[in-house]
């Protein structure tokens, strides 16, 4: 899951984007209005986090310029403990919800989550694919109840496979939503982790649950 964090506070932003990391979420930054919008042209984000204040472009004119692209990313605004007329005027251009500063790390975490599982039922916690079942919100994975040991990258990785499940995704797709703008991400990067993944889930007695399309990308189901 791919998120934008639009923060001018680089502190804070930079802080977000390390704990959100740390969860397995691939993260991009802006430190401002016009450059949240240029990212989001070209990225397909799932989510985005908005501070209202921001210089250049302010987030209610983002919020208002995104959803009239037709964007279905979530939305979650950040704003000032006075902001009320922020919030509702937020609120009313398509952001799903609000948190007022200062907040707590974990709070943040949980209306990601909430929003994330919003989108429908591709969202729920629990991922099933065969004997593999990933918990989103605790980070856990396992094979017939056998714990699977996952890095943050390579749950990412499971995670958009099974939200994809059926279909074939590119190692360029992978990159996008599980590496975000981070510079070290490479194709090569991924065959290494999908090694890595295999191996960990068939000690688990999950043998060949990632299918490999030559050429083309990974399958799971
Ligand atoms: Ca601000």
């Amino acid at each position: 899951m791919r998120i934008l964090i639009t923060e001018d506070e680089k502190d804070l932003a930079d802080a977000l984007a390390t704990g959100l990391r740390r969860q397995g979420y691939a993260v991009d930054i802006a430190y401002d209005g016009e450059q949240a919008l240029l990212l989001a042209e070209v990225n397909s984000y799932d989510l985005i986090i908005l501070d209202l204040n921001l210089p250049k472009v302010d987030g209610i004119k983002v919020c208002s310029t995104l959803r009239g692209w037709g964007s279905s990313a979530g939305i979650l605004m950040l704003t000032a403990r006075a902001g009320l007329d922020d919030r509702i005027k937020g609120l009313d251009q398509g952001a799903d919800d609000y948190l007022v500063k200062p907040f707590h790390f974990p709070e943040l975490l949980a209306r990601v989550r909430a929003i994330l599982r919003r989108e429908g039922d591709s969202r729920k916690p629990i991922l099933r694919a065969g004997d593999l079942m990933l918990d989103s919100n605790a980070l856990r994975a396992s094979v017939k109840d056998t714990p699977v040991m996952l890095t943050a990258k390579e749950f990412g990785i499971l995670e958009y496979l099974i939200r994809n499940a059926g279909r074939v995704v590119s190692q360029e797709e992978l990159l996008e939503h599980v590496w975000g703008e981070e510079a070290n991400a490479f194709t090569q990067s991924i065959k290494v982790h999908i090694t890595n993944i295999r191996k960990k889930l068939s000690l688990a007695g999950g043998e060949g649950l990632i299918s490999t399309m030559k050429g083309k990308g990974y399958l799971i189901g």
